[in-house]
């Protein structure tokens, strides 16, 4: 409730005004984010590959309306990807991409075209994209959109949301051989129509999606801070004879830092989602609304702040 409260707020330009300037956001935009440019985000990738954990980059930005600004957000990847290589760590690091950064609400099959030049560089450079997944109105698109982007680059990453009803069901279509699938439980605002509504119901969800995918053949991504379901996600390893280069962890760049090293010192591969650039507002709306003790912090400084 409050999490929808919060992300129904976000979205009013006053909100963004207050939030953008309140400096208690600077200090969070640096726990959760490498910084501005490039550079910032190949240094940092570094560091935590130097930790013994894989990245995957994501240059921030969503929701490009114009043509222009998606070619550039392209053109963007493919030099980060350029940048990677140039730094010797393509892999260990890979790229997300939101469809919506490069025009799926503009054009959709623009987007897809968007897309595969950023598969064709990450593929130059020995290195994999992952399509992250927004809200449920673009579930279908970005799953076609990794249909056809996988018959060229059948490495591309898929995201599924535990939150939707529907993701069971898409996890059995993606378990196959090859299939590199991010389960995580779901960042965005959605109607119940479509989405579980208590917290319970969508970590029993993603219990049942892990289960599909970690019995299945494909290669799962359990993207969670949740120390319940990275337990039961270890559990199954054991039970299906996994072994560590069969699936991975993912966490955010600045959530349970001491967990991730502790998972990557326990052998498993632990790949670490890293935003970078200067449009952080609406990732960092979602980060609050999945911590909501930090609204007092936002309250503290805007109060302290007059
Ligand atoms: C690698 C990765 C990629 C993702 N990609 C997508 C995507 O493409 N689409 C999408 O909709 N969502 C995505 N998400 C976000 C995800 O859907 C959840 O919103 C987010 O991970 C919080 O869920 P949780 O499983 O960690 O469980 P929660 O129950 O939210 O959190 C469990 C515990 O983790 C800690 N924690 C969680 N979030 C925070 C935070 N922001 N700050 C501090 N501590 C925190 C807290 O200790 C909390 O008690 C991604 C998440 C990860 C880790």
């Amino acid at each position: 409730m409050l999490r929808t409260a919060i992300l129904a707020a976000a979205r009013t330009p006053a909100v963004e005004r207050l939030l953008t300037n309140a400096s208690v956001a600077q200090s969070l935009v640096a726990r959760y984010v490498a910084g501005d440019e490039v550079d910032d985000a190949v240094q940092v990738s570094r560091e935590l590959i130097a930790d013994g954990l894989a990245v995957t980059l994501d240059r921030l930005g969503e929701d490009t309306s114009d043509e222009a600004a998606a070619a550039a957000t392209t053109a963007a990847y493919c030099a980060l990807l350029d940048a990677l290589a140039a730094a010797d760590i393509a892999p260990p690091a890979e790229v997300s991409v939101k469809l919506s950064a490069v025009g799926q609400r503009l054009d959709p099959r623009l987007a897809t075209e968007n897309a595969r030049k950023i598969c064709q560089s990450a593929a130059a450079v020995g290195t994999t994209v992952t399509l992250d997944m927004e809200d449920h109105t673009t579930t279908d698109h970005t799953l076609d959109t990794l249909g056809a982007l996988r018959e060229d680059y059948p490495d591309t990453g898929a995201v599924l949301q535990a939150y939707l009803r529907r993701t069971e069901t898409d996890c059995r279509e993606l378990a196959h051989a090859g299939s590199r699938v991010r389960l995580c439980k779901g960042a965005y605002a959605e109607p119940e129509s479509v989405g579980f509504e208590t917290a319970l119901d969508v970590d029993r969800s993603y219990v049942r999606c892990l289960n599909v995918l970690m019995a299945g053949d494909g290669y799962p991504m359990l993207a969670t801070h949740d120390p319940r379901l990275v337990a039961i996600g270890e559990e199954r390893a054991r039970w299906y004879d996994r072994t560590p280069d069969t699936f991975e962890f993912q966490m955010l760049h600045g959530v349970r830092p001491d967990e991730q090293r502790r998972l990557a010192r326990a052998g498993y591969t632990v790949r670490i989602y890293l935003p970078y650039g200067r449009d952080w507002y609406p990732y960092l709306m979602r980060r609050l609304a999945e911590r909501p003790a930090y609204l007092a912090l936002f309250a503290r400084s805007l109060v302290s702040s007059r």
